[in-house]
């Protein structure tokens, strides 16, 4: 029977994490349950970091980005001493489960922790990648891909009335799905995905088509995870075949982590609280919330992190056929 949960964020932030822990809390307190806020992660659960909160320890966050609890990389969890620490800690608060707001590094480490202690976990997906599998959706690329895509509407504003091509780094280390997306909402002329090799002839000729078809400006879109460099390099790398193309690059980096939440990540992090507390509650655990098709779901811990969402394939395609 648990009667005290512990909720924390961990891994990189992102937008919608708050709304998701107001979300934990008020359901717990809802419940009857009593609730902790731990703060950095790993790092504060080992640190016995411990907040206790009530529904008002939650109010006017919804609409904040980052996190209130604040997140870290802790590599104290990753060794067996620094577990046993956390367990420590953990039974000295009473706490007897754990909500876990992050990406697969969190849920490995979860994983592990609950194999070592059997403490139940539930998780939620916090992170603006999108990248993790048993969710259409994870918390904070909504928002991170409105941010980039108003950032590419301005550049394009100034692309057309210079006649300039524009490279635009966007975040994703391994995953392509932000410049996918970001890439079709601003009507880019390229994407370029670590997902797929990258052809820097085979770009240029695109690029050079456009021109033909009296494209004026274009607007490249990088994954920071591009297996040819991030868009200074492949910039470069243009200009070097042709130096008559204008070009300019810009690099988004951490606005697209920032930032108020959008309406679906307060929405998402909202119904994925509830339903993960809930789920915990009812003695489900070693599970992710996701929601596919539009419904709330649960993936084993074990197999949302052994593979990674892939990109949707129609989506590549429809790049392609967009950017004619
Ligand atoms: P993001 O997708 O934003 O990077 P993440 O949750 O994947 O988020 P990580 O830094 O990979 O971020 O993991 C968060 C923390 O989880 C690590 O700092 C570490 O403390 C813990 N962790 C990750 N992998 C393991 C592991 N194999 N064993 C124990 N702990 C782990």
């Amino acid at each position: 029977m648990i009667k005290h949960i512990g909720v924390f964020t961990s891994g990189g932030d992102s937008p919608g994490m708050n709304a998701c822990l107001r979300a934990v809390v008020r359901t717990a307190i809802y419940h009857g349950i009593q609730v902790t806020g731990i703060m950095k992660g790993y790092q504060g659960l080992i640190e016995g970091d411990f907040l206790p909160m009530n529904a008002r320890s939650v109010s006017n966050i919804i609409h904040r980005g980052g996190t209130i609890l604040k997140s870290a990389r802790s590599a104290d969890f990753m060794q067996k001493a620094g577990r046993d620490q956390a367990f420590k800690m953990l039974s000295n608060s009473g706490i007897d489960a754990l909500v876990a707001i992050g990406g697969d590094g969190t849920f490995r480490g979860a994983t592990i922790f609950n194999s070592e202690f059997g403490t139940p976990f539930v998780g939620i997906p916090g992170t603006i990648d999108n990248d993790l599998y048993g969710t259409d959706y994870t918390l904070g690329f909504d928002t991170a891909v409105n941010t980039a895509v108003e950032a590419i509407d301005k550049i394009r504003d100034t692309a057309a009335s210079h006649d300039r091509l524009f490279f635009v780094e966007v975040m994703g280390r391994d995953a392509g799905y932000i410049a996918l997306w970001a890439g079709i909402s601003g009507g880019a002329e390229a994407i370029l995905l670590p997902e797929e090799k990258t052809d820097i002839d085979k770009l240029i000729s695109l690029l050079k088509t456009g021109e033909e078809q009296l494209k004026t400006s274009s607007i490249v879109i990088v994954c920071e995870g591009d297996d040819a460099g991030g868009a200074l390099e492949i910039a470069k790398m243009v200009k070097a075949k042709q130096p008559g193309f204008d070009t300019r690059v810009t690099v988004l980096g951490h606005v697209q982590r920032g930032g108020s939440p959008s309406a679906f990540d307060r929405i998402l992090g909202s119904r994925l609280g509830v339903a993960a507390t809930q789920e915990l509650l009812r003695g489900v655990h070693g599970k992710t919330a996701g929601i596919l098709n539009n419904k709330i779901t649960f993936t084993d811990f074990t197999k949302a992190t052994k593979q990674h969402a892939p990109l949707d394939p129609e989506m590549l395609r429809y790049s392609k056929i967009l950017a004619i």
